[in-house]
């Protein structure tokens, strides 16, 4: 957690930041009006990233988005009207002197869990289609063996049933044969979701794929190993 306290220079009227032991000034001399205490507010940043202000003393004025206000979460996007005559401050750029900006990247989970789900379908689709394939070679070494072997039996006589069985079974491996080749574009389909993967499973900053690092893996080294950049706290 951090905290920054706001407040006026005393001699130059900048705004000055104070955390810990870092001080820091922001803006041009005499651009702070009196009416800004030299202990105004009081920003908090705490571990998953939420941001609050606190007016230190009820006799100050601070103002959120129109609002007057004691204490309130606000945003980076906010502005801050310090004292009597409004003294402009943004809070990001507040926040932005003391404390790296973290990136939420809860995100990432679900690509990364339905990647995984995607390529055990196509496994097991896979698979069906293997089955099939085995079954189709297998029926039609069945049928040749038999018809060769229901041939000699009948000692050469013509037999129409014969060739109505076997038109059957080149049908039905026909069909078989059609079906598989129709559904084993598994490995474009394959080619497919791992370009999806590998374009959103990125850093948020940088925009680098970040491998096949399983999400909670990633979460837990808390930064990009890339640009640096903090992982934001999930409650
Ligand atoms: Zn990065």
């Amino acid at each position: 957690m951090v905290t920054i306290k706001v407040g006026r220079e005393a001699n130059t009227k900048r705004l000055k930041l104070v955390s810990g032991q870092s001080t820091k000034v922001m803006g041009d001399t005499n651009s702070v009006p009196n009416s800004v205490s030299r202990e105004h507010a009081e920003i908090t940043v705490d571990d998953y990233d939420r941001i609050f202000v606190r007016n230190i003393n009820p006799a100050n004025q601070t103002m959120v988005n129109g609002m007057r206000v004691m204490t309130c979460e606000v945003t980076r996007a906010d502005t801050l009207y310090l004292g009597s005559q409004g003294y402009q401050v943004n809070v990001g750029s507040i926040v932005g002197s003391f404390v790296k900006e973290k990136v939420d990247i809860r995100h990432l989970e679900t690509i990364y869990v339905n990647y995984k789900q995607a390529l055990l379908n196509e496994q097991k689709k896979n698979q069906r289609v293997n089955l099939w394939r085995t079954l189709s070679s297998t029926m039609t070494t069945l049928a040749i063996g038999s018809g060769v072997f229901l041939s000699l039996k009948s000692g050469g006589s013509t037999n129409y049933a014969y060739p109505i069985l076997y038109g059957c079974a080149i049908v039905i491996m026909l069909g078989i044969t059609i079906w598989t080749f129709m559904h084993s574009n598994s490995a474009e389909e394959r080619e497919r979701l791992t370009q999806k993967f590998q374009d959103d499973y990125v850093c948020p900053k940088c925009e680098i794929f970040f491998g096949n690092m399983p999400y909670k893996q990633l979460y837990k080294r808390g930064k990009c190993y890339n640009c640096g950049v903090e992982f934001k706290k999930v409650m």
